[in-house]
């Protein structure tokens, strides 16, 4: 997995062993030696990870990170401070800043080229959903969230540490920060535990000999309703070939014991903030996309739905079966209902009608406003003498009780339609719609409240449409 990482260091000899390792791995390196031209280089181009040394004249490195991280455009870069001296300080004013993660000079590799692949891969399922926003924004919606807007408040969180002391503590400091904290002191139940009641953040405190812990992340990482729940992982740092292991293994991100409360609380707020964002990006993304599909009035389909949707279907009729039957209705007058009760009675009864409709088709059949005051119903696997009575049984129902408003009027409406089955093999979607609209126009003619089967198509005979 390639990427490009901005190199931030105003000693010119770490910016270049730095850069020398990270090449060597195929990253793809740039690099600033201050941080104002950090920031420039940043208005320009977007690099998967931020490299940042802490100690700069001029503007230093939680500068820089808090400015990173307060503009809309690169606050989902992740950014790992780089510090001298491992000092807690230092530390946790980098956490404050909005920094993700830490290392110390002098670099290790093994644990740098870990940190920086489990980064740079949250970074990509950001990314993916960035483009869902894309595409909501391209859909008309408005999404100016980031995450930035999140807070990390009273999340839920579990556990898991063998040693109830240790647990404990770290229990007492994340209640302090207002979280429920759930405490789960044996490895083997947890994970079920967790699939059932998702938590917001899971903490693994590796506290033993073995490789419990960690079996434990990659059972959460492999299981459906686990997969994206953030795991943090404590553990001493004699442990660090497991930490690494832990992050190859897909943990969100690791603390060395001594716990510092206030980088478990950070480390806690980040993940929080972080799986709120997702969630928000994902529900509103499948909202938008229901919407950009339904039609705002009547809730039935949209006609951008229905085009894509009657593609599949018609692919799937040509394996055999009744094919698709289709009723183009539309409503008879329509334009004197609106001159004569106005426009919004108009719309309640063009509702009205969408409810029925909706009342006298099968659920996996689909119904959609076509237009203005026109309908489709899209029938898959259904012969023609079907249609075509499910056609009039909507007829019926429409012309058989008038439409109530609010206030009491009534107004009685009637509809004509075409129905046509697709004929097989292979007729477009187009040249069934065709033939409907031209057997609903024959209704129109003939004096309307009424269904017209249509003729199939030209050159081709079938037996259910011989009339
Ligand atoms: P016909 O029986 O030949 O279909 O006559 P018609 O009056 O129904 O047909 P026409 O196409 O002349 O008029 C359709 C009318 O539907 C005109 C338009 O104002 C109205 N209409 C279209 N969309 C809406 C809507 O969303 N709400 C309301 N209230 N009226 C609509
Ligand atoms: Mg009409
Ligand atoms: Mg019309």
């Amino acid at each position: 997995m390639t990427a490009r990482i901005l190199i931030v260091d105003d000693l010119a000899a770490s910016v270049k062993v730095l850069a020398a390792k990270l090449t060597s791995e195929y990253y793809d390196v740039i690099t600033a030696h201050d941080g104002p031209t950090a920031l420039e280089t940043l208005g320009r181009e977007l690099p998967d990870l931020i490299l940042l040394d802490v100690m700069m004249p001029g503007m230093d490195g939680f500068e820089v990170c808090r400015r990173v991280k307060k503009t809309p455009r690169t606050a989902h870069i992740p950014v790992v401070m780089v510090t001298a001296l491992n000092d807690m300080r230092d530390r946790v004013s980098g956490l404050q800043a909005g920094a993700d993660d830490f290392l110390t000079k002098p670099l290790n590799d093994t644990m740098l080229f870990a940190r920086v692949r489990s980064l740079v891969r949250m970074k990509r399922t950001f990314d993916q959903w960035s483009l869902h926003q894309q595409t909501s924004r391209d859909l008309g919606f408005n999404v100016d969230q980031d995450l930035s807007d999140f807070n990390s408040r009273g999340a839920r969180i579990v556990v898991v540490d063998t040693s109830e002391i240790q647990s404990g503590n770290i229990k007492d400091v994340l209640e302090r920060d207002g979280h429920a904290v759930t405490v789960l002191n044996s490895y083997g139940e947890a994970a079920g535990n967790i699939a059932e009641d998702l938590p917001d953040v899971v903490v693994v405190s590796m506290d033993f000999e073995g490789d419990e812990p960690l079996r434990l992340a990659s059972r959460l990482r492999s299981q459906e309703p686990t997969r994206q729940v953030p795991i943090l992982l404590i553990g001493d740092a004699e442990d660090e070939t497991n930490l690494i292991k832990g992050l190859e293994l897909g943990v969100n991100d690791c603390v060395v014991r001594p716990v510092d409360e206030q980088e478990i609380v950070a480390r806690v707020r980040t993940q929080v903030r972080r799986k709120r964002y997702q969630e928000m990006l994902q529900s509103s993304f499948q909202q938008h996309l229901a919407l950009a599909l339904t039609d705002g009035l009547t809730g039935l389909h949209n006609r951008r739905y229905l085009e894509s949707h009657l593609d599949g279907i018609v692919k799937r009729a040509g394996d055999g079966g009744h094919g698709l039957s289709l009723l183009l209705i539309d409503l008879d007058h329509f334009k004197r209902v609106n001159d004569t009760y106005g426009h919004a009675a108009g719309d309640e009864v063009l509702r009205t009608v969408a409810r029925r409709m909706l009342r006298n088709v099968r659920g996996f059949d689909t119904a959609a406003r076509f237009g203005g005051e026109e309908f489709v119903v899209a029938m898959p696997d259904t012969p023609l003498d079907i249609a075509y009575s499910v056609a009039d049984r909507i007829r019926t129902k429409v012309a058989e009780e008038p439409v109530a408003l609010p206030d009491g009027r009534q107004i009685s409406v009637t509809l004509s339609a075409g129905v046509a089955v697709s004929s097989n093999p292979g007729e477009s979607v187009a040249d069934l719609i065709e033939r409907a609209d031209k057997a609903l126009y024959m209704a129109k003619h003939d004096g309307r409240d009424r269904v017209v089967r249509a003729d199939p198509p030209a050159g081709r005979q079938t037996e259910t449409a011989d009339d």
